[in-house]
């Protein structure tokens, strides 16, 4: 069996390309570039809480990458070094060389610089710490939304969640929206041309891990303010295609979690320029409520009524959390 130091030499260690020292010595090298404020985040992935236990590692890898490089897209920030600190139960050699090769996979794809991390026996746990850039006062927080603000969403929110209610055989998806709804739950996109794009442009922005509801509660309040979103506008055809339902299309939407879709909030008059970056992305972006002076949040139903909802998103420490 490999130990510690075998398994980072082989399967840890890999070329840098903006990095002044990477892995090897007792910390990391980084030079921000002139002008740039870091961004730093921490998103633990846990087997059991997480993820199955029998996923796929390679996809594994890829995910924890990913949800880490989405929360520099929710800050407008470009990522740039990645850290993994990881706990293994045991050291399987074909199953951490497929984790670290879908990690590696992702980061490079997002030009970011894997320069350091932990390994250690232990119960199953992912737990890398991102760091982006961003130039100073560009970032997008949650705490900036207006009183009239549009409230955006992108992507196809909820797939994931029919993704996994299918994986966990809770429901059966149209058998043509198995694979894309899967692969939106193990292989999410993190939106970061997107969150650059709307530097200049988006109040307040994060990305959707917990929920559409529950995340935009998060922006509602750190900014004290309301929302209401109208059902007519909110992007169903694909939940409906693919699960035939229109309680449990809703549901996903709106309060499914790890689509990792960013949702953000614009003035009314760059409705344009965010049109215009949909375009050139290639990316729907959908325009699905407003922001309201008062705090609470409505939805307006296809027949003009306006209800109260509840937002909560999945909370891991909340007995009514999903
Ligand atoms: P020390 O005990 O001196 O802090 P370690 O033995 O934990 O160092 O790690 C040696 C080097 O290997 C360090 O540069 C560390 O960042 C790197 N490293 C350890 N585990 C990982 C990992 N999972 N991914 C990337 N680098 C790692
Ligand atoms: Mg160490």
């Amino acid at each position: 069996m490999p130990g510690e130091f075998d398994l980072i030499r082989r399967f840890f260690h890999y070329p840098t390309s903006h990095t002044d020292l990477g892995v090897g010595d007792d910390g990391a090298l980084l030079r921000a570039r002139p002008g740039m404020q870091l961004v730093v985040s921490t998103d633990m992935l846990v087997a059991g809480t997480h993820f199955l236990p029998d996923v796929d590692p390679f996809l594994l890898g890829w995910k924890t990458a990913a949800v880490n490089i989405s929360d520099m897209a929710a800050m407008a920030a470009e990522p740039r070094w990645i850290t993994l600190a990881l706990a293994l139960p045991h050291a399987d050699e074909a199953w951490i060389s497929a984790l670290a090769r879908g990690f590696r996979d992702c980061c490079e794809a997002y030009c970011v610089d894997w320069i350091g991390g932990d390994t250690t026996r232990g119960p199953l746990n992912l737990c890398p710490t991102i760091f982006g850039e961003v130039p100073a006062d560009a970032a997008v927080r949650r705490d900036g939304a207006l009183h009239g603000d549009d409230i955006w969403v992108s992507g196809w929110p909820g797939m994931a969640a029919l993704g996994l209610a299918q994986l966990v055989q809770e429901l059966q998806l149209v058998s043509a929206w198995v694979e894309p709804c899967v692969e939106r739950l193990q292989r999410p996109v993190p939106r970061v041309a997107l969150g650059i794009g709307l530097r200049g442009i988006a109040s307040a922005m994060l990305d959707v891990s917990d929920g559409l509801l529950g995340d935009l509660n998060h922006i509602l309040e750190r900014s004290q303010v309301g929302a209401m979103i109208e059902e007519s506008a909110l992007p169903l055809a694909t939940l409906l295609a693919a699960c035939k339902r229109t309680e449990r299309a809703m549901d996903a939407l709106l309060r499914g979690g790890d689509d990792y879709e960013l949702l953000f909030c614009a003035p009314r008059e760059k409705r344009g320029q965010v049109e215009a970056l949909g375009r050139h992305l290639e990316l729907p972006l959908h325009r699905i409520g407003r922001i309201l002076d008062k705090t609470g949040l409505w939805l307006q139903r296809g027949d003009g009524v306006c209800e109260a909802v509840a937002a909560h998103g999945f909370d891991h420490f909340s007995r009514t959390g999903g």
